[in-house]
């Protein structure tokens, strides 16, 4: 099966060698019946599992309901799906797409259209202060202000209009920033660069400054958000509230690409009819799965549990610290490992733990992610964590 991909399949992933054909929670079970624990959840878009019974059964609903509209009509989910994703975050307006590259390029073009509207930038002069090691997706804008060699070699030429500061350093911030800035956007916790967490102060200190210049702060929660740090949104860890957020993976339920940016109403407000699309965004299905996901969330349960099981994580790398672990980072229910190179690749660990029955994904070199549905039991959680120091022997 695995062969049977290889002529006609594009090479641009290198997936582990198991061919998954069933899930149910935290478990997966491949095409021969071995079972394995989840612990990438989808890059944080199966944030409540694999196939959660309220999404489940809301999608389910929904499919015998009505499926597609286009925007060219109204239909009768997405006002829901807007108000409670607005009360959720505690913002106004929302602007429903797909997946996260979406999301990140429609806030590019807000941010650009709010900076000539409203704080009178001269025409095309707009730029935007992103941060190193960055990840924000794969369209050519959002790889031509990555600084990952892998991502952006060979896809120039690339659009202008953004400068690069080093990630969590406010005096490079301060200095990066001037009359032409519309925005700052960053990422609350840089998942893919290895979770990198800020030091403390750092998102109040972008909050401020951005309030100062008269730009935007936006942040992409697209893989920090909606519950995974122990939290609805990582920017609460420091009570921050942006002017912008991007959403997306767990906004789908792990079943349909739901993405969107949220915003106040001066900020959205100035996209009129004609200016921005999508043919699936905010389509009936995806928004009652997002309603559903909301619903789920407004509960407060997911986030708890991130919170008290992140703990119980972070105890547990602790005690691997020396022990073939290096370093970690830990917010939540996520964390970034560091594993001795000596030991192996993050991909050989990660093969390692796969024959283990745990699946796991390597970021950069001995680094591997754990992200795991937020509703792990704490007995699966110490399995996990046993399997990896078995692993690391
Ligand atoms: N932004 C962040 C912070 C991400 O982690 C990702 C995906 O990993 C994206 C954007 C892109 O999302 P998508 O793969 O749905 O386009």
């Amino acid at each position: 099966m695995i062969q049977a991909e290889g002529p006609v399949l594009a090479h641009n992933y290198h997936p582990l060698p198991v061919v998954v054909a069933r899930a149910e929670g935290v478990w997966v079970e491949d095409v021969e019946g071995n079972r394995y624990l989840d612990m990438l959840a989808g890059y944080s878009a199966l944030n409540f599992g694999h196939r959660h019974p309220a999404l489940i059964e809301a999608a389910h609903r929904q499919l015998d309901q009505l499926t597609l509209t286009s925007r060219a009509f109204h239909n009768d989910r997405l006002a829901g799906f807007a108000e409670g994703l607005a009360e959720l975050t505690g913002l106004d307006m929302v602007l429903p797409m797909n997946t996260g590259a979406e999301a990140v390029e429609s806030g590019i073009k807000v941010a650009r259209k709010w900076a000539y509207d409203v704080k009178g930038v001269p025409a095309d002069r707009a730029t935007i202060v992103v941060a190193g090691g960055n990840f924000h997706g794969r369209t050519t804008t959002i790889v031509g202000f990555s600084d990952d060699d892998e991502a952006r070699a060979g896809f120039g030429p690339f659009a202008p209009g953004f400068r690069t500061v080093p990630y969590n350093d406010l005096a490079a911030l301060e200095a990066a920033l001037d009359e032409t800035t519309a925005a700052v956007l960053i990422e609350p916790i840089q998942g893919e660069a290895g979770v990198l967490i800020p030091d403390d102060g750092y998102l109040t200190g972008v909050r401020e400054l951005t309030r100062r210049n008269g730009c935007l702060f936006i942040a992409d929660e697209i893989q920090s958000g909606l519950g995974r740090t122990g939290k609805t949104l990582a920017v609460e860890h420091e009570s921050v509230v942006p002017d912008m957020l991007l959403l997306g993976k767990a906004l789908g339920g792990g079943i349909v690409p739901v993405s969107a940016v949220v915003a106040r109403r001066e900020v959205l407000g100035v996209l009129g009819p004609g200016q921005h699309g999508s043919t699936f965004g905010g389509n009936p299905l995806a928004a009652a799965v997002g309603s559903a996901v909301i619903e789920l969330l407004a509960t407060g349960e997911f986030q708890r549990r991130a919170a008290d099981l992140g703990e119980r994580l972070r105890t547990g790398l602790a005690a691997l610290t020396g022990k073939g672990v290096t370093g970690f980072r830990a917010r939540g229910l996520w964390a970034g490992v560091d594993i001795d190179p000596a030991l192996g690749t993050g991909r050989e660990i990660s093969e390692r733990l796969m024959k283990e029955g745990i699946l796991v994904k390597d970021t950069h070199g001995s680094t591997i992610r754990l992200a795991p549905p937020l509703t792990i039991t704490a007995e699966e959680l110490d399995g996990a964590l046993n399997s990896l120091a078995r692993v690391l022997i």
